[in-house]
């Protein structure tokens, strides 16, 4: 039997960034706060409080004065960074660059689209951290969708910038952009820009893991229940390959999938920790085969 664990999965460099900040001070037995959960996987979660790292939500966060509080790679709006000047609050900052980049430039379009009565269009998922953190840059104007039937609700008629979520589908993401584009031509409008902003470290992974999921008779894909990246991977591994089970703890590996195959592939999420796809293979191999 051969099992492999996915080489291109496992956390992407603004997490592996963000871990880090943390572990360094921690290590240096420093008192640290996480602004949310500084990766949607709980085993890490977990670890990371064993080391002693605090996680608060947006609530406790404005209570909180004097104390080191790392913002996740996700980033975050700019409120927050006004309630951490007035509560004397130091900012370990780990949203990823890739985002910070992102932040700039919704902010940019969403100062030229107020010159000519536009709209920023975000496609992405209105509750996840990095679009609250996006939206923030347009004062929360910004119009946020994400399928082309949702779109279908907004008469767009006057300038549109359209961004991504970096985690989204790259085939969507085009099927939108054709949509408001043709849209805007019918109402006369070619006053029109979309910034791919999916992350490459998630669209190359979208190819990869079908090649995976179909080199493999099974597939165990690992990942958080909260993480959206999760589940739009694994979704890509079900459609490749019938036989793809999610798991989110060791507990949810059933032996039973195992039977009268050759071959097994673990893959994960750019949330899920390289060390919980080694245990998954070990247990497999431990328990199962
Ligand atoms: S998925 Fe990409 S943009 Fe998002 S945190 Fe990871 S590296 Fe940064």
């Amino acid at each position: 039997m051969r099992i492999d664990v996915d080489p291109f999965s496992g956390f992407c460099f603004g997490v592996v960034h963000a871990v880090r900040t943390a572990e360094e001070l921690l290590d240096k037995g420093d008192e640290l706060y996480c602004l949310g959960e500084i990766v949607h996987n709980q085993q890490e979660v977990d670890r990371l409080k064993a080391k002693g790292l605090v996680f608060i939500d947006h609530e406790a966060f404005k209570t909180l004065q004097n104390v080191n509080v790392l913002i996740r790679a996700h980033g975050e709006p700019p409120e927050t960074y006004q309630i951490a000047q007035q509560n004397n609050i130091n900012i370990i900052d780990a949203s990823c660059k890739v985002v910070l980049g992102l932040q700039r430039k919704v902010k940019r379009a969403w100062e030229e689209m107020q010159e000519k009565n536009g709209q920023v269009v975000i496609f992405g998922k209105s509750e996840h951290p990095e679009v609250i953190g996006l939206n923030g840059q347009t004062d929360e104007n910004a119009i946020i969708i994400r399928s082309v039937s949702e779109a279908k609700q907004f008469d767009f008629k006057t300038p549109v910038r359209l961004f991504a979520q970096t985690t989204m589908s790259i085939h969507v993401y085009e099927r939108l952009k054709d949509y408001i584009s043709e849209l805007l031509s019918k109402n006369d409008c070619d006053d029109f820009k979309a910034y791919n902003s999916i992350c490459k470290q998630v669209s190359n992974r979208e190819a990869h893991i079908q090649e995976f999921a179909e080199e493999h008779d099974v597939i165990v894909f690992a990942g958080g229940k909260n993480s959206s990246n999760a589940k739009f991977l694994f979704s890509i591994c079900k459609e490749a390959n019938e036989k793809s089970y999610f798991i989110s703890e060791l507990g949810d590996i059933s032996c039973e999938w195992f039977k009268n195959i050759d071959s097994i592939g673990i893959s994960g999420a750019t949330s899920t920790p390289q060390w919980f796809m080694e245990q998954v293979k070990q247990k497999i191999e431990h328990e199962c085969i």
